[in-house]
């Protein structure tokens, strides 16, 4: 059966205009990508703080949730999606419902049986395990994770999806023996969001973490740098350390000694904690040690900011009035431009559908390719549009294209390069950026 095709005269994309010099609006900060977002039918706003993802956002964020599938996979971590209502009970015995403050969303049902809309679910998955507690030891590491919409009453929503009321995240939640054992399924989340992080190709801190509300006893967080960071890291400009300003101590490098501290703003996408006990204890998740015995589990909480993270990369890899998506996030990787209706060239219309096909048939370009069919306008209309909403690759089927040899126009965005290719170049040239085993290429065409 043929595959639909991937129309932008068929989108929904509404598109919003707002003033060149508009910054604030009432307590709603704006920043560049949020601007970018919206004026470009990514994401639309419902409410303070609030937003709706639109096709183009849902495409980008679903390659964001395959990327963290595959290395929670490598991590034998199974998926799981736990209500969005937690009992209050449940924070009470934690302690955090009096700890948590006035982001936390408390409610009653019509029972007045109290609630909250969970930021974080470590309570919630402390008491499922504990349900079937004490674990056999020989069922150890659990490991388990999540992706779904998370809450906060923020006092300042501010920045479009990095700073909202509500969010989706990813977060995984992990339960070993003891505490050496903790900490080497700590190391090996590290270094699946190093992969993560990695592949998306954004320049990223990895810092010493302040582990506020969380307890706990070892904690990173990760930051993309860019101005706006609302955290302050300092970065050594010699060894990779780093920490948070507000758990940094002391004027030198504690690493290497001798390295620089710079300080540098940060905006949080990930953090990782060191759990221990803190949860396990009180909601009795607990597994069975070989001499009969039932202990604690030692936990661990890994959270990875899904949709901040892809409004904080377009944040820091966009200029101010074109959408640059990390390559690997982009909603479509190719964008191809039909010729315009009544022109010379119409005839090559078919020429672009079947371009599409040829696209499609490359394996890992399979639903990545849109085609601009909106005939009544002009191509370098067009061209701006595909520009502004971001595709890294525009193919303009236009006059060329009816030569002999015929010619395509393709644009690559990022190097600021446009070149006539035949096609059969054109599908090798594409083939190649978007082959697996060019990945780190991809990574290094992300635009600093
Ligand atoms: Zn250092």
């Amino acid at each position: 059966m043929a595959r639909k095709i991937e129309r932008i005269s068929t989108l929904f994309q509404p598109l919003k205009v707002i003033p060149k010099n508009a910054t604030l609006k009432g307590d709603n900060l704006l920043s560049n990508s949020q601007k970018l977002m919206l004026e470009n039918g990514i994401i639309r706003q419902s409410g303070n703080g609030m937003f709706h993802i639109l096709p183009l956002g849902m495409k980008a964020l679903e390659k964001l949730i395959k990327l963290v599938d595959k290395e929670m996979a490598k991590l034998n971590a199974q998926k799981v999606l736990l209500p969005a209502l937690t009992d209050a009970k449940l924070w009470i015995k934690s302690g955090r419902w009096q700890t948590a403050g006035a982001e936390l969303f408390k409610m009653k049902d019509r029972h007045s049986k109290e609630y909250i809309l969970s930021p974080t679910h470590e309570e919630a998955i402390a008491a499922l395990v504990a349900s079937i507690s004490p674990v056999s030891h020989h069922k150890l590491p659990i490991r388990m994770y999540q992706i779904s919409s998370k809450f906060r009453d923020e006092k300042k929503s501010r920045f479009g999806m990095i700073r909202g009321k509500e969010f989706i995240m990813k977060d995984l939640y992990t339960f070993d023996q003891t505490l050496p054992a903790a900490k080497n399924t700590y190391a090996e989340v590290c270094q699946a969001y190093d992969k993560i992080f990695g592949a998306i190709g954004v320049s990223y801190a990895k810092v010493i973490g302040d582990n506020g509300i969380m307890g706990g006893s070892l904690s990173h967080e990760y930051h993309f740098l860019t101005k706006i960071g609302e955290d302050s890291l300092m970065l050594c400009d010699t060894c990779k350390y780093g920490a948070n300003k507000e758990v940094f101590e002391g004027e030198n490098c504690p690493s290497c000694k001798n390295g620089k501290i710079q300080e540098k703003h940060g905006i949080e996408v990930g953090h990782t904690f060191v759990l221990g006990s803190s949860y396990s204890a009180p909601l009795d998740a607990t597994f069975m040690d070989s001499d009969g015995k039932a202990n604690p589990l030692e936990m661990g909480s890994y959270g990875l900011g899904m949709t901040r993270i892809l409004a904080a990369a377009i944040e820091s890899l966009s200029p101010a009035d074109e959408i640059r998506w990390p390559l690997v996030l982009t909603p479509y990787t190719v964008c191809i431009i039909t010729p315009k209706d009544g022109s010379k060239e119409e005839a090559a219309s078919q020429t672009a559908y079947k371009l599409y096909n040829d696209l499609n048939s490359i394996n890992s370009l399979r639903g990545d390719v849109i085609i601009d069919d909106r005939g009544s306008l002009t191509i370098g209309k067009r061209v701006l549009d595909a520009r502004k909403t971001g595709y890294p690759f525009i193919i303009v089927v236009g006059k060329k294209s009816l030569l002999a040899d015929p010619l395509f126009e393709v644009f690559d965005v990022f190097k600021s390069e446009c070149l006539d290719l035949r096609l059969p170049d054109l599908m090798d040239f594409i083939s190649e950026i978007v082959s697996p085993r060019n990945a780190n290429k991809w990574k290094a065409a992300v635009p600093g």
